[in-house]
């Protein structure tokens, strides 16, 4: 089920307690969810206890063990790796003696909710605690360890749990906490193997984590490049080393100076025997004789801060889980937060804990087929893109077959409108890649509609988009310029002219204006009479139609990066208040989401219709918090246009004012620096997706064109509205939604979507920071 984010209306906690744990092994992200479920629980009057390294703080107790938190318990620990309450692997916990003293510490303080974060080896421990509670208490009574009158206050245990995992192995979640960081490490280390590859030709064995989870390797693959991948799910056939060495010779061939394989590190084979990095190099090795260097990055993908995706879904992960323990009247199963799409949904903590091991054993029995359909449909789908975009060549090419399914060969155009934005360049390759691997042809319009004018349109071809993947900006070539009266007609005349089939552009809100006017003008034009698509790719995130714009998870990275490196100069030197302004034109999402993400103390936008009074209460509570929690510094995140007349300026200087002696204010305006440098994996691989969507929906869009157009080879007119889409995450999937459709949900005025899902995360994002208008029950 989702759950609604807005903490606005919780119910309050007074009289309940808590406690929180991390087991199992870390993962970037714990500490953000750790911090949301403290403070949320304070703010809404529940005591909280913080249980030091895992089980085993629960099962010794006392004051080590168990401690009790308040607000600055978690303060500084947001932008840190790893779990500031630590985490272990705990035998006493798999004892009943050690649950039973658990469970005597969490009566003896009348606690009766516990959030688990770990893996599912940590929340299988917590099903089962749960399972026994009612004995434990029985028996723990009967040894007069605790009286009757505290058994009776803690009759029942209502648990939560949240996975932090940086495999990606529980079902049930789309993503899991730290995954997306240590996809950040192994994308960094794949570009690093690319550009030194790029002086001598070698090939390199990557081996990453993911004993029984293949996710890291495959979409390691997806954002960075790999010639072949060896996961655990999907075993290669038998003689795959000849034709691994078969293609990586036959690339070499076409000029590719460097071959990757990436190895999770329990890749098998059918017969489940082990594939060791060593055995990949010994086999290119002796097959190939290329010079072959084995890397395995190990606990360096554990390491580092949490990447911007993470700080955000622990965050909301961590509230989601305190709402459903607050919500509860009484008891509750097991329950494990995840997230589905955008969505942060709760599932019975036991059905995932039972589809994860059901995938495990069907590994082990060797039943790889059951292990992948557990894994769910978007599974297969990936490995297909996958190997379709890394291939050598287009179908036909080295041991690729000739014909495409249908037959049909269609000409697709594609441009980029708008800024520049990182994962435009990934979703450009995936797209002539998986067109052309079918035997379509792709026309790159170069900078836009401007370029389109002036015909710069060229077919692309396989290897025109080889090292595109990594890199930020347009390779293409952008322009924020849009159809209007003058241009159309010429703009007709070029797309009959190139004989394009379909549209796609890809970009930020000019490019979905630009879908708006050719669609609405179709009548008066048959050139626009075709199947047009737009994929959003703006730092903003403020096109109608997704949850998610291309380049905006980048700049998200960007900027919490920035926030951090300022909070650690505020403490290596004088106290300081940072006003940070964020692009995003009327558009808050960066702003907001860029606080949350960074611990801001608050986020001015347009959207909030903030007014002086709300910033003097602001300030006073800004100079509050340096004056009794001793704080260091203090951080403003605002939107470029969220006040005509408070700007940043304006800002600091209220704040220097009222901050007198107390700290020293500066503005810091990030400007294009947010673009970031290259994209982040969430930016690359979300543009991979689209643009496999994107393929789908032409073949589609042309097929059904085909038929109605009378045989004969005919293709009749798209008028449709189903043909004039944009692409998007809403909500739990990727769907494709009609620009007529989505007219209506625009403010075209501030550019911006009538309804944004984030804005029910501005109540948390005050909470957190203990900001205006939101009573402290605690
Ligand atoms: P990771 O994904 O990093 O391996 P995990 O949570 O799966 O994390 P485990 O070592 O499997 O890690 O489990 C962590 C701890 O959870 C164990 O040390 C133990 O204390 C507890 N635990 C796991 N399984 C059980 C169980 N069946 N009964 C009781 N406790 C358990």
């Amino acid at each position: 089920t989702a759950l609604s984010e807005d903490v606005d209306m919780a119910v309050d906690g007074v009289g309940k307690s808590v406690a929180v744990l991390t087991s199992g092994g870390d993962s970037q992200g714990m500490n953000s969810a750790l911090r949301a479920i403290v403070r949320l629980s304070l703010h809404r009057g529940m005591r909280v206890y913080a249980v030091h390294e895992g089980y085993q703080g629960l099962v010794d107790g006392g004051e080590k063990g168990m401690e009790e938190c308040s607000w600055n318990s978690v303060s500084n620990i947001l932008h840190k790796g790893g779990t500031a309450i630590g985490t272990a692997r705990c035998r006493d916990f798999r004892e009943r003696e050690g649950r039973l003293r658990a469970a005597s510490n969490l009566v003896k303080r009348s606690i009766g909710n516990l959030v688990v974060i770990g893996g599912d080896g940590s929340l299988t421990g917590a099903s089962v605690f749960k399972e026994e509670w009612m004995g434990l208490l029985a028996e723990l009574q009967q040894e007069q360890r605790i009286t009757a009158e505290e058994a009776a206050k803690c009759r029942f245990l209502n648990i939560v749990g949240l996975v932090g995992s940086i495999d990606n192995d529980m079902c049930g979640t789309d993503m899991t906490i730290g995954t997306d960081s240590a996809l950040h490490r192994i994308i960094e280390a794949v570009d690093c193997l690319t550009s030194t590859a790029a002086s001598h030709q070698r090939s390199f064995v990557l081996e990453v984590m993911g004993r029984h989870c293949g996710y890291l390797a495959q979409m390691a693959a997806i954002a960075g490049r790999a010639d072949w991948v060896l996961i655990p799910e999907k075993p290669p056939e038998p003689g795959w080393e000849d034709v691994m060495c078969q293609k990586m010779q036959t690339c070499c061939g076409l000029g590719e100076r460097l071959s990757i394989v990436i190895v999770s590190e329990g890749a098998v084979d059918k017969e489940n025997k082990p594939i060791t990095s060593q055995y990949v190099k010994k086999v290119i090795e002796t097959k190939l004789g290329h010079d072959t260097r084995i890397t395995v990055l190990g606990h360096v993908q554990r390491g580092g801060k949490p990447s911007a995706y993470d700080r955000l879904i622990a965050c909301r992960m961590g509230a989601a889980a305190v709402l459903v323990l607050l919500q509860a009247t009484g008891e509750i199963p097991p329950t494990m937060i995840g997230v589905q799409g955008n969505y942060i949904c709760r599932i019975p903590l036991m059905e995932c804990v039972e589809a994860t091991r059901n995938v495990n054993r069907a590994m082990q029995e060797c039943n790889f087929k059951r292990a992948q359909a557990l894994r769910g449909s978007s599974f297969l789908r990936n490995i297909t893109v996958s190997r379709r975009i890394s291939s050598c060549g287009p179908r036909g090419c080295g041991s690729n077959p000739s014909l495409n399914e249908s037959g049909n060969s269609y000409r697709v155009a594609i441009m980029n409108v708008g800024s520049p934005a990182a994962g435009m360049n990934s979703t450009v390759r995936a797209f002539v890649r998986l067109m052309t691997y079918s035997g379509h042809t792709v026309l790159g319009i170069e900078e836009g509609f401007e370029g389109l004018l002036l015909d710069r349109v060229r077919e692309m071809e396989w290897h025109d988009v080889s090292e595109w993947a990594s890199a930020g900006g347009s390779f293409l070539g952008t322009n924020r310029t849009s159809p209007n009266e003058e241009t159309l007609p010429t703009i007709a005349e070029k797309v009959t002219k190139h004989g394009i089939q379909g549209l796609l552009i890809v970009g930020g809100f000019d490019g979905f204006e630009s879908l708006v006017t050719l669609q609405k003008r179709r009548s008066e034009y048959p050139a626009f009479q075709i199947p047009l698509l737009g994929i959003a790719a703006t730092v903003s995130n403020n096109v109608p139609g997704t949850d998610c714009s291309l380049g905006s998870d980048t700049a998200l990275n960007t900027i919490v990066s920035m926030c951090d490196v300022l909070r650690q100069s505020a403490n290596a030197s004088r106290k300081r208040v940072f006003v940070v302004q964020t692009m995003g034109g009327y558009c808050g999402y960066l702003a907001t989401m860029a606080g949350l993400a960074a611990g801001a103390d608050t986020a001015y936008i347009f959207e909030d219709n903030f007014t002086i009074s709300d910033m003097h209460k602001d300030v006073a509570r800004l100079v509050g918090k340096f004056k009794a929690d001793g704080i260091q510094r203090g951080i403003i995140t605002r939107s470029e246009r969220c006040s005509v007349n408070f700007t940043s300026e304006f800002m600091c200087q209220l704040l220097a004012e009222e901050g007198r002696g107390m700290f020293v204010t500066e503005s810091n305006i990030l400007g294009h620096l947010q673009q970031g440098d290259k994209p982040s994996p969430y930016d690359r691989i979300l543009g991979t997706k689209y643009a496999a969507h994107a393929v789908d929906f032409f073949m589609e869009q042309m097929e059904k064109l085909l038929r109605t157009g009378g045989g004969g080879g005919g293709i009749s007119r798209a008028m449709d509205p189903q043909s004039a889409c944009m692409v998007g995450i809403r909500g739990t999937s990727m769907v494709t939604t009609p620009i007529q459709d989505l007219i209506e949900e625009t403010d075209f005025a501030h550019r911006m979507p009538k309804q944004q899902w984030w804005m029910s995360l501005r109540a948390l994002l005050h909470v957190l920071a203990r900001d205006r208008n939101h009573v402290f029950l605690g």
